[in-house]
């Protein structure tokens, strides 16, 4: 997070609040018990320039959060970045790379925080953000791909900012395929920056898609008014109790599955959800929901979860990847203390939160409706 005054940066956060000394804190934390700014550690961080501008600004309630604030810009290029309708953090990003406030080795050595100022993906001499967003093999050869032939020049030698707005807001200058093409372009530059500092700082992640695959899949954003089922079933291998959150009693997988489809769209009925992507890893069941057919031993099953489809509502079954159900997949294993019972969270459980970051970081979640 930024905070900014005008056009000039006044303290750079991460997404959890800035760092002072070791402690991790907040805006909010900069304000005493009677809402004044504790001066007192803000001196510390902010330059005085900026601590006489804080001091005619009105202190946040003690019990308010931490959000980013855009104010509206003369600089048309900046604007770009305001109306850009992806996710916050990729926009955030986007403010950093035409400020020229990314960190690469060739700033943190022009800062005297390292002597290596080169691009250790490449071995490149310099590594500056044009050299890693535009011109790092990696980075060159996925726009080689993505970018109009007879446009790659020019693509190449605007400036950085002039580059990033006319992406932005001109999506069919450079494209080859101008469709969606401001959200993938701002999450290329995105994934091209994880990635270097995925082999900076060593962290030894396993990606599973190229970054291409990656940007393209965060593109595809949830459509609104839809919202999406994923549900698995598991049998226990020894005792072969089957389970999908709530213990079902002893029943093949395939059942299991389907009681998990059938609690599923009943609590999303009672949501008052009315379309609904129901995305299912078993391959059977999902034949099944696609012909509201029936099978043996699942007849009444089947009956109620047709009866359900017959309401008013729109549902759309996806067969995904095992992979893509993780998640679900974790939580249809958890140990319960009420068998029959269906419980419901409102906060993922901690034993789920590793997987949902590999689902939104590594692997497809499957498609939305247009
Ligand atoms: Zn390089």
């Amino acid at each position: 997070m930024i905070i900014w005054f005008g056009s000039s940066v006044m303290v750079e956060l991460s997404d959890s609040g800035m760092t002072i000394g070791w402690v991790r804190v907040t805006i909010v934390d900069m304000v005493d018990e009677l809402g004044r700014w504790k001066w007192c550690l803000l001196e510390h961080v902010l330059p005085y320039e900026i601590l006489i501008r804080l001091a005619a600004i009105k202190s946040p309630f003690g019990n308010s959060y931490d959000q980013r604030g855009w104010l509206p810009s003369l600089d048309k290029k900046f604007s770009a970045i305001v109306v850009f309708r992806g996710i916050s953090r990729v926009k955030t990003f986007l403010w950093l790379v035409c400020h020229g406030n990314v960190l690469t080795n060739d700033e943190r050595g022009r800062r005297h925080l390292t002597i290596d100022r080169g691009c250790h993906v490449c071995g490149a001499g310099i590594e500056n953000i044009d050299h890693i967003l535009r011109w790092c093999p990696l980075a060159f050869s996925l726009w080689n791909s993505l970018v109009l032939a007879d446009k790659f020049e020019e693509f190449l030698q605007l400036s950085i900012k002039d580059w990033i707005f006319a992406d932005l807001s001109m999506t069919g200058n450079f494209a080859v395929d101008a469709t969606n093409w401001d959200l993938l372009f701002a999450y290329i530059l995105w994934n091209l920056w994880k990635r270097r500092n995925d082999v900076v700082f060593e962290s030894h992640v396993v990606y599973r898609e190229s970054i291409l695959q990656q940007s393209k899949r965060m593109t595809n954003l949830p459509t609104l008014g839809w919202c999406k089922l994923n549900t698995d079933g598991a049998v226990h291998k020894y005792s072969q109790l089957a389970s999908y959150g709530g213990r079902v009693g002893i029943c093949s997988a395939l059942e299991a599955e389907l009681w998990g489809i059938f609690e599923g769209l009943l609590t999303a009925w009672l949501m008052d959800i009315r379309c609904l992507v129901v995305e299912t890893d078993y391959l059977e069941a999902y034949h099944l929901l696609q012909n509201s057919a029936t099978s043996y031993g699942c007849f009444t099953l089947m009956s109620h979860i047709s009866e359900l489809l017959t309401r008013p509502w729109t549902i759309l079954f996806s067969h995904i990847v095992r992979e893509g159900n993780v998640l679900v997949d974790t939580m249809a294993k958890m140990e319960v203390d009420e068998i029959f019972m269906c419980y419901r969270f409102c906060l993922p459980p901690y034993c789920c939160l590793d997987r949902l970051g590999l689902e939104a970081a590594v692997v497809s979640p499957g498609s939305w409706p247009s």
